[in-house]
């Protein structure tokens, strides 16, 4: 089985990974009633609420860039799966040379270090939005203990990388045509990226949508995750509007195998469109 989809942006090879998934309860979506639910699994063909764990290689000759670097070992052993991924994209984690974190939530970061706290990618500069960076280093501000560790998470993979990260703000460079995506919301510094080269481009929305059957078609739907749900929500519209507006290939962090397509209106919400 194939874990990376690969496409080209101008020089850019743009390859999504695919760490591994898991199927969410409908607890995790408190705004959708059980019926909804079922009405929008059904439209899409699904028995449950599938979502994947995605990070991206951007391969654009002097730089390799890896966004996310999935759960590693925390959710279980239907994940963990970015070491083959990279693998199969014939790249060893010493060839990055720049990391980006779209948010330091654990299924984004827990594969940047070991189980022992030692960085994975022994030559990579990490970029985080400072906003995020701010927003996890107050641990006085996480009361509950699943929150705790988290912030603990965070703190351990910045820890490991020490001297080599970079707090950036904005539609940020982080290699040559690729730029952060600021979408804040469902955590304060959370980001997408974009690679352009001035004719094509890509957009990764970041975790604007978790589960794909249910948030593309009704972009209303939150989950729990959410840090600041109405915000999360605005960042998820404006994001879907911009893909479907300008045609752009599009992915995300938790978006289901191919990974990369196009998104397309359709009722009150969109469709994913495969190429
Ligand atoms: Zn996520």
């Amino acid at each position: 089985m194939s874990r990376t989809t690969k496409i080209t942006v101008g020089e850019i090879e743009v390859t999504s990974l695919t760490d591994g998934e898991t199927v969410f309860g409908s607890e995790m979506f408190p705004n959708a009633d059980e019926a909804e639910i079922a009405t929008l699994l059904a439209q899409d063909g699904k028995e449950g609420i599938e979502t994947n764990f995605n990070a991206f290689l951007m391969k654009t000759g002097s730089h390799t860039v890896l966004v996310d670097a999935g759960p590693r070992d925390l959710f279980g052993e239907t994940c963990g799966f970015l070491p083959d991924a990279l693998a199969e994209a014939e790249t060893k984690p010493e060839d990055i040379t720049d990391l980006f974190f779209t948010h330091l939530h654990p299924d984004h970061i827990a594969g940047a270090i070991t189980p022992e706290g030692e960085a994975v990618f022994p030559n990579a500069q990490i970029y985080l939005s400072e906003a995020e960076h701010s927003f996890w280093s107050d641990a006085g501000q996480f009361s509950d203990e699943t929150q705790q560790q988290w912030q603990q998470l965070a703190m351990a993979v910045l820890n490991a990388y020490e001297g080599r990260f970079e707090l950036v703000k904005g539609e940020a460079t982080i290699a040559p045509g690729v730029t952060a995506l600021p979408l804040p919301g469902h955590t304060p510094g959370h980001c997408g990226f974009r690679v352009d080269d001035g004719t094509h481009s890509f957009a990764q929305l970041g975790d604007v949508v978790h589960a794909q059957s249910l948030q593309i078609a009704n972009p209303e739907i939150s989950v729990v995750f959410d840090v600041d749900a109405d915000m999360a929500r605005k960042a998820r519209k404006q994001a879907l509007d911009m893909a479907a507006t300008d045609g752009m290939l599009i992915s995300g962090g938790h978006i289901l195998r191919p990974t990369i397509a196009r998104l397309e209106r359709s009722g009150a919400g969109y469709r994913l469109v495969s190429e």
